[in-house]
């Protein structure tokens, strides 16, 4: 099968598309045919060998996938031969023609959502409900800011959140990600990249704040995001990429919570509890993932370069 592999850790052009042994699903695994690949930042950490999990090399990248069930190991009873499903996570790496999976990692696909849509599923909507609500506790009627909203996980976050009935404010840094974003359910709309947005989230909750952030960029945005939270107000950092400074008091004159989170911390039984809750979500439409870009599989270097640029249009998915 083809595969895009990586070497050793390095720049984009370190992935390279070759023809690699098919796996073949053992006890308790599941072999996939692969019809598209999510790209996640994540992806690009990993592939430059700064991020905490290091892959034994060479290694295919790739945790997100969308395709149809190849073949099953023994014992395996949750899916069959021929079965559309997503992917959350794999064995072998999701941006190959094929690939290999535990069963639990294996999670049947709604006729209504498309392979690629199937991509972006895993990392963005798993985050963004853990972020939402298990970390951030968020409540039906609270008011929550999603802090770049116009890509996968802020996406996932805005659907999200509007079907279970908060008020939602979010944020893109292009017009584009912006009328997105208002698309996917957003009650109102800022541009993260003007000095006094979080101003005008102010004027737009009466000077209140908001009860619930999920910060895409803590390392820009942590100390001013503490300024603009209501009494008992939480930020849940997703994503950051530095350091920052906060002023502390800002977060004890309110009763503030700041909350860390990553995916890789969650629970098997939480885990499935949450793709119980997304399966339901994308079988009834209001979970509709966003693919703002197909690309051929060997295009991963470009795609690597795209999911790290300014203004995300929802996912960004590779095609074997
Ligand atoms: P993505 O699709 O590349 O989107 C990035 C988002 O950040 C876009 O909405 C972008 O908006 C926005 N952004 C850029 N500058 C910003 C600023 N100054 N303030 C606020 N937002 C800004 O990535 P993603 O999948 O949504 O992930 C977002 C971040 O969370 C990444 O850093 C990722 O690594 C991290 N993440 C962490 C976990 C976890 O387990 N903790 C899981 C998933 C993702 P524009 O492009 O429109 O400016």
């Amino acid at each position: 099968m083809k595969a895009i592999r990586v070497p050793e850790f390095g720049n984009p052009e370190v992935m390279k598309l070759e023809e690699i042994p098919e796996p073949k699903a053992g006890p308790g695994q599941v072999l996939v045919r692969v019809r598209a690949a999510g790209v996640n930042p994540v992806d690009t950490y990993i592939r430059a060998g700064t991020y905490a999990r290091k892959p034994e090399l060479p290694y295919t990248p790739g945790i997100d996938a969308a395709g149809v069930v190849e073949a099953v190991g023994a014992g395996v009873g949750r899916v069959a031969k021929d079965q559309r499903v997503y992917l959350a996570g794999t064995l072998s790496g999701a941006y190959a023609e094929l690939a290999l999976c535990a069963e639990a990692q294996v999670h049947p696909l709604p006729e209504r959502v498309s392979f690629a849509q199937g991509a972006a599923i895993f990392v963005p909507y798993v985050t963004a409900y853990r972020g939402l609500f298990h970390r951030g506790q968020a409540q039906p009627g609270e008011t929550l800011l999603v802090h770049g909203a116009s890509g996968g996980t802020g996406i996932a976050a805005v659907q999200l959140a509007r079907a279970a009935g908060l008020i939602v404010i979010g944020t893109g840094g292009t017009d584009k990600g912006r009328m997105l974003v208002a698309e996917q359910g957003a009650h109102h709309v800022l541009d993260h990249r003007a000095p006094d947005h979080l101003d005008q989230l102010l004027a737009l909750t009466g000077g209140r704040g908001v009860d619930v952030i999920l910060e895409m960029l803590a390392n820009e945005n942590l100390g001013k995001d503490l300024r603009v939270l209501a009494l008992g107000g939480r930020v849940v950092v997703i994503g950051s990429r530095g350091t920052v400074e906060i002023n502390p008091r800002d977060a004890m004159g309110r009763d503030a919570a700041i909350l860390g989170m990553t995916v890789w911390n969650i629970p098997e039984h939480t885990m499935a509890s949450i793709h119980a809750a997304l399966g339901a979500g994308l079988e009834n439409g209001a979970l509709r993932p966003v693919v703002g870009q197909e690309m051929p599989l060997a295009e991963a270097p470009r795609a690597h370069l795209k999911v790290m640029e300014p203004g995300a249009y929802g996912k960004i998915v590779l095609i074997p």
